[in-house]
């Protein structure tokens, strides 16, 4: 039996094996202060009957923890009976000879690419790369649509790059722009993905968030430390001049309990920017045809909980885009296992996508 976390997304400390208990926790690496994020493959454990101890804190979600029998592919939740408060059991299948666990779904790089395999051949969508990262790694930039057009709408996610969920959302996104059954979207507006802001992170597995000296939603600043940011601040201006700019940036928030088990958009603290914030909530109310519940009264208001700013002297990426020019400017965060009682997985976050979407059409359409 061998347990490792050396492939894209892998986090894990190997501790312990005693018997059937296998004693493990979170990497926490750069980070200050605590979080969350693991995911491990174990293999040569078929037949066996395991309990995973998680000895870090809060290292399970509402659903526990997923599990992938195709090296990390597909995912589902475990049933809720094999879910202790830090420990999970798995009974392998006999052939299960190579397993992946993780707090949630994890998505990265050869995802998009499988993804976008099947809008190789379309002249609509345009792989481009926003710059390279720290470590030297192409920083996909998508771009879809019309330059000419009277709409600059900029999708961003995993400025924390533990925050997978997201990215099934960015599918859907992708997916209902290009499926759009009025070409809407190619008519009228320009669309730039980044879908991994954090590609590093991403890529090696790391939690992100309050990465030290500060994570890459707080690096908007003029001395950024970040290529990716450095990228976008010079990208932004240029491209939505005499335009109307829609920033839609996604997250997920903390692993569970009450306040992380609902889709909500986090409150701007500009008055005007809220109420647009509001008004879109409404319309995605309307637009939501997927399972996952959204209501506008969600949305978490400025100076509520832990809504109330960055830290002095620095600057989250929707309050830089809002400065450089947005109509509107907002993230929303997308819980990992549960929003409203249903389940959070691959397939609903990806419905979700495509309802935000269909609302940013219903926006800006008006
Ligand atoms: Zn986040």
């Amino acid at each position: 039996m061998k347990i490792d976390s050396n492939f894209p997304t892998g986090n894990i400390i190997f501790e312990k094996i005693d018997g059937d208990d296998v004693y493990l926790r979170q990497d926490m690496r750069d980070t200050e202060g605590d979080w969350f994020y693991w995911c491990f493959r174990i293999r040569d454990a078929g037949g066996r009957k395991l309990r995973f101890n998680l000895t870090g804190k809060n290292l399970l979600t509402d659903l526990g923890a997923a599990v992938s029998l195709d090296d990390g592919w597909t995912w589902n939740w475990l049933p809720r009976e094999n879910i202790n408060d830090s420990s999970f059991e798995y009974k392998f299948p006999e052939t299960a000879n190579n397993a992946r666990f993780s707090m949630g779904m994890p998505y990265s790089e050869r995802n998009l690419r499988k993804f976008l395999e099947k809008y190789r051949n379309n002249p609509d969508l345009k792989k481009d790369v926003l710059c390279k990262s720290g470590k030297g790694r192409d920083v996909e930039k998508l771009i879809i649509g019309n330059p000419d057009s009277e709409f600059r709408i900029l999708i961003t996610a995993r400025h924390h790059c533990c925050e997978m969920m997201a990215n099934y959302a960015v599918e859907g996104i992708i997916e209902a722009i290009l499926n759009n059954e009025d070409n809407w979207f190619l008519k009228n507006a320009q669309v730039v993905v980044v879908p991994f802001v954090d590609k590093d992170g991403v890529e090696d597995g790391d939690q992100g968030k309050n990465r030290r000296p500060h994570d890459h939603n707080r690096d908007y600043i003029p001395d950024a430390v970040y290529n990716e940011i450095k990228a976008i601040m010079d990208l932004v201006p240029g491209w939505i001049k005499g335009r109307t700019f829609f920033a839609l940036d996604i997250h997920c928030p903390w692993i569970k309990n009450k306040g992380n088990d609902i889709i909500y958009s986090v409150g701007s603290s500009n008055e005007n920017n809220w109420n647009e914030q509001v008004k879109f909530g409404k319309i995605l109310m309307k637009a939501n045809k997927g399972t996952l519940p959204y209501f506008v009264d969600d949305n978490l208001p400025f100076g509520k909980d832990w809504n109330i700013g960055a830290m002095p002297g620095l600057k989250t990426s929707s309050s830089w885009m809002l400065e450089a020019g947005a109509k509107v400017s907002m993230s929303f965060e997308i819980p990992y296992s549960i929003a409203r009682e249903k389940e959070v997985n691959q397939e609903t976050a990806k419905e979700f996508g495509k309802s935000l979407a269909a609302a940013v059409m219903n926006y800006l359409r008006k």
